[in-house]
């Protein structure tokens, strides 16, 4: 097959007429080589629009391109779910506002892809229905993801509480993705900006340079987070377009915001970190905690974060499993100095000294170094706020439901539309649970177009 580059030449050297598969014009140029490859990255876009701009830019009418399926986005979940329909012969599209596919695996896990979690659970997931994700998430285990990742030779690690990581980093799994869409003969048009969809007998799309049309339309659009890398409330829109209920969206996994009085008295010292449990309710993780300049990050404060409400307060174990006063409290010295020395065990040193500091007690009875260390182990803190979508990494709430099938991810009224992935009112825990959900929901739909 030739290149995408090759094409996109030939096609100008025959002023704009193409020269194979005049039904349809895209698969030459998209369907052989995605954006990353490099023959591809000297054009300025890839895409469609690319292509009317080589062949001459004075085409007013739309080309139309009508496919066995749509799949409106080019994240972890659409990529999933084009490779499960095209490895069953479905003649799939998958249309991307962005220049390139999987922007957010990018950027993912630190630039490492924490793309699955060994002990992935239905506990580990946040939803209005806890048992809706269950069903998906059997039928496509971490295991199934694994091999997928073994068998494209991907070296990773498992780098703590089951979670696994690229190696070496997060473009292995998008080149892993875009080579299996490849192999599925999966179309990928990408700065393809959707202006509507509309469902007559068919799913029509209409986007700038195009118009798609397919008895199945999936919506894998992501949710709100990182506005700066071109998130939409697309995928809700068209939800609210075919009177489908959506849950309150929030920002989930994202850093709290202190008071004013708790960020002068902690906030000076951005970067400590320490492993705590922090706690709302009934959820309790044990992970390491970060001052940051205006609050708190760090794991356990990100996990806790997904389950906070405006004005509640949260606890933090500060010293879990360890006992800091007793060694004060069978002593005849108890001061300031002895108290310190005694923290200074348990939390970095300016930590300590900072803490203890608004928590000096009046007097050093027992009964005072009693109260002291249930301070340390229930620090009571009640954040002013998050840090909102622009920090955040996932979506709470989205596409209610009980409006979809568990099974497939269909809607229950409007058949032939899908909906996937972070879209939906699944959240994870951090850890790998939301690729985890994207890979899942994405092949349960996959399997079923
Ligand atoms: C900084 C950060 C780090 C993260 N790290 C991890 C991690 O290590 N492990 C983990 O499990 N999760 C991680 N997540 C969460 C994870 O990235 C998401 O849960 C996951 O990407 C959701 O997949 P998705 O396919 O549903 O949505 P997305 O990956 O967001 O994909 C949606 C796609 O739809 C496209 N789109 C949007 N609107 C339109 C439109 N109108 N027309 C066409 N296309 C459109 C977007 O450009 C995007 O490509 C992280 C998130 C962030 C922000």
């Amino acid at each position: 097959m030739q290149s995408p580059l090759e094409t996109v030449n030939e096609m100008s050297r025959n002023n704009g007429v193409l020269p194979y598969f005049l039904d349809n014009p895209c698969a030459l140029i998209i369907g052989g080589k995605f954006l990353g490859s490099a023959p591809v990255v000297s054009l300025p876009c890839y895409g469609a629009s690319a292509r009317l701009a080589l062949a001459g830019g004075s085409h007013k009418s739309k080309m139309a391109h009508n496919y066995d399926a749509l799949i409106l986005g080019a994240g972890a979940a659409g990529l999933m779910c084009a490779i499960e329909a095209g490895k069953r012969g479905q003649r799939v599209a998958v249309l991307e506002r962005a220049a390139r596919a999987g922007k957010k695996i990018l950027i993912s896990g630190g630039g490492r892809c924490n793309f699955t979690n060994l002990h992935c659970r239905s506990e580990n997931f946040i939803s209005a229905n806890a048992h809706f994700a269950k069903s998906a998430l059997a039928r496509y285990t971490p295991a199934d993801f694994i091999a997928l990742v073994e068998s494209h030779a991907i070296p990773y690690h498992e780098k703590t509480l089951g979670q696994l990581f690229c190696d070496r980093a997060a473009r292995d799994i998008t080149d892993m993705l875009e080579a299996e869409c490849r192999a599925a003969k999966v179309d990928l048009f990408l700065n393809t900006a959707i202006q509507e969809v509309r469902h007559a007998t068919e799913f029509i799309v209409h986007a700038t340079d195009n118009e798609f049309s397919a008895p199945v339309l999936v919506v894998a659009t992501g949710g709100l987070t990182i506005p700066k890398m071109g998130a939409t409330d697309f995928g809700y829109q068209i939800a609210r377009q075919f009177g489908i209920k959506i849950r309150e969206t929030r920002p989930a996994l994202t850093p709290l915001l202190l008071e004013s009085a708790d960020r002068s008295t902690y906030c000076d010292l951005a970067g400590v970190s320490t492993d705590v449990i922090a706690s709302i309710d009934r959820h309790a993780f044990r992970e390491a905690m970060l001052i940051t300049h205006q609050g708190l990050s760090g794991p356990a404060i990100l996990q806790v974060s997904s389950y906070w409400n405006k004005a509640e307060p949260l606890r933090i174990d500060l010293a879990p499993d360890r006992e800091v006063f007793a060694s004060l409290r069978s002593s005849s010295t108890r001061n300031v100095g002895a108290a310190r020395a005694a923290v200074q065990l348990a939390l970095p040193n300016r930590f300590a000294t900072r803490w203890l500091d608004a928590h000096l007690p009046t007097r050093w009875t027992n009964a005072d170094l009693e109260r002291l260390e249930a301070e340390l182990h229930q620090w009571t803190i009640t954040p002013a706020g998050t840090e909102g979508f622009d920090k955040a990494e996932v979506t709470l709430g989205g596409v209610a439901t009980d409006e979809l099938s568990s099974k497939t991810m269909e809607s229950r009224k409007i058949r032939g539309l899908f909906f996937i992935g972070e879209v939906v009112d699944v959240t994870g825990h951090l850890g790998g649970f939301n690729f985890q959900w994207a890979w899942a929901s994405g092949a349960a739909a996959g399997r079923a177009l």
